[in-house]
């Protein structure tokens, strides 16, 4: 018998509503449009929580950063659910978030190439892809998209670590492989916590003599 998605509501995973599905049956409708851009104040040069960020006067990072939105229940799980637990067809859910955002912010600082935060070969593999990856290629060309940077070894989750232990962690985790020199790069992740890991892919970015880099974010 054929089931008619309208008989059978789906159960919004984020507020438990009913909902009546059609390309994706976990989130409803109120959740998914809650997630829209808004104002975040943080350090364009590094993503810090503090707009005038001390560390930055002293040294430049990023030529610009954008952050889309404040981090918040939604955004985590619809992330989550992607990542984690594998619904890979929710690029086009997250795509169609921050599409125009991050298509303006492309054009407006002409950038020509765009990378993302890497995974280690291992969750790669266990994983199957890498969620980053999937989310710009609904956005924009291949030509634009590269795997700039690999991540030479498994590190421990930032959030559970010291700012010292951090730092330690992350050190020399991420290696250049591709020939960036000249180019307007633009290093792509989604949710921001500590920011350790942005600066060390732009570190490593940074060897390659690009002539700008910039940094997009979903949430912070
Ligand atoms: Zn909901
Ligand atoms: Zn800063």
């Amino acid at each position: 018998m054929k089931l008619l998605n309208g008989i059978f509501p789906a159960q919004c995973v984020i507020c438990e509503d009913l909902f009546v599905f059609e390309d994706q049956n976990l989130f409803c409708c109120s959740c998914l449009s809650a997630v829209k851009k808004e104002k975040v104040y943080y350090c364009r040069s590094c993503g810090n929580k503090i707009e005038n960020c001390q560390r930055c006067l002293r040294k430049r990072f990023f030529d610009d950063i954008r952050i889309f939105k404040n981090n918040d229940r939604q955004i985590t799980e619809i992330l989550y659910y992607m990542k984690i637990k594998g619904f890979k067809n929710l690029s086009s859910t997250v795509s169609g978030i921050i599409k125009d955002d991050i298509k303006n912010f492309v054009k407006e600082n002409k950038i020509n190439l765009i990378t993302y935060i890497p995974l280690d070969r291992k969750t790669l593999k266990e994983r199957g892809f890498n969620h980053l990856e999937e989310i710009l290629r609904e956005i924009f060309p291949s030509f634009l998209i590269q795997d700039a940077v690999e991540k030479t070894r498994k590190t421990k989750l930032q959030m559970e670590l010291s700012r010292k232990e951090r730092l330690k962690n992350l050190k020399g985790a991420f290696r250049l492989k591709r020939d960036i020199k000249g180019k307007r790069v633009l290093i792509f992740d989604d949710i921001m916590t500590t920011g350790s890991t942005m600066l060390e892919i732009y570190k490593a970015i940074k060897k390659g003599k690009p002539e700008k880099v910039y940094g997009y974010l979903i949430a912070r």
